[in-house]
């Protein structure tokens, strides 16, 4: 299986997207100099597709910290906000914890439009499912965001498949994408059916900590460790590094889920362009997948 590095449009929309994005829940706290180097690598090594959430930063300085950094490097370089596709989130608001709300997400889009020094987010998305708001009420907030121009599309993050059938049912705009925690140390959306989903319907997911927040340098458990080395014998067989390698099983099945690199170091983003050299065969693909599960398949 090759892995193809041809950009595609997010679900339902003419919004075109790279096959991995570079994520930013790391990213505050850098000085700007360190923040408009992170961004042009990313845009170097072909990654154009953002992703950030008003919550990011919370764990120092502040929540709304990483916005306001990327905010801060667009008004330094403007031309760089259109070379980006740019995906936020938001919903979470600790100690609450979550608020779907019109009237929470409605200000919550607005704060990031204004911290992010944007005047549209391309892909906005529903941090954590609220439990207390109906999924009519929240489709008809989403709604209204796109209707207003300040979202361009709107996904969810960490919706159970049931979870987003019922959003979908009540949604006039399409349901652009799901955001879950996918890789080869999480792979609950392979055996939920929520990539089963995602197919059925179109949507771009988006694989949340694809080397497992760090793990794949220190893997925390037996079947971590069995992981890792699944991963090593493609990687050294084909020259690239352990990380490559993961995030190229991501991408390699046929959802297409588009890794979200978490890096903050100028070469492992870099390193992470080499993903698309790695060819899967079906039998190594199956080698690393039964090595995290820890028993073979049935
Ligand atoms: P990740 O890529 O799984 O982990 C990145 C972390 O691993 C960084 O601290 C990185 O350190 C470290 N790392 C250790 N070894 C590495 C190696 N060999 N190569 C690269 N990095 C290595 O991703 P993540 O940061 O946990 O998550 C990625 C993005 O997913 C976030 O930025 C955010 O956009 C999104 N996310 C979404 C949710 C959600 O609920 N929707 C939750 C979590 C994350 P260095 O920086 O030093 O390289």
């Amino acid at each position: 299986m090759k892995i193809s590095n041809s950009m595609r449009a997010l679900n339902g929309s003419n919004i075109m997207v790279s096959s991995m994005a570079w994520g930013m829940w790391r990213f505050a706290g850098q000085s700007l100099a360190g923040a408009h180097e992170l961004v042009e690598t990313a845009l170097e090594t072909g990654i154009k597709f953002f992703d950030t959430a008003d919550i990011y930063g919370l764990d120092g300085p502040r929540f709304g910290a990483a916005e306001e950094l990327l905010g801060a490097v667009f008004s330094q370089k403007p031309e760089l906000r259109d070379q980006i596709v740019l995906a936020s989130k938001g919903g979470i608001m600790p100690p609450v914890p979550y608020d779907s709300s019109s009237r929470y997400l409605e200000k919550a889009i607005d704060d990031s439009l204004r911290r992010l020094r944007t005047d549209r987010i391309d892909l906005w998305q529903v941090h954590r499912p609220d439990i207390l708001t109906h999924p009519a009420d929240l489709a008809a907030t989403l709604d209204k965001a796109v209707a207003s121009g300040k979202v361009r599309a709107v996904g969810v993050s960490n919706f159970t498949p049931v979870q987003i059938d019922a959003l979908r049912i009540y949604l006039n705009a399409p349901l652009a994408s799901t955001q879950p925690e996918f890789s080869p140390f999480h792979l609950k959306p392979i055996e939920d059916g929520q990539l089963d989903q995602a197919m059925q319907h179109q949507l771009t997911v988006m694989a949340w900590s694809p080397l497992g927040g760090g793990r794949i340098s220190s893997p925390d458990s037996e079947r971590g460790n069995a992981a890792v080395e699944a991963l090593r014998q493609v990687a050294d067989a084909q020259g690239v590094s352990i990380a490559a390698a993961a995030y190229s099983w991501i991408m390699a099945h046929p959802a297409r889920p588009i890794p979200i690199i978490g890096s903050q170091n100028v070469e492992r983003i870099r390193d992470a362009g080499t993903a698309y050299q790695v060819t899967w065969t079906r039998e190594d693909w199956y080698k690393v997948l039964v090595a995290r599960r820890g028993e073979s398949l049935p």
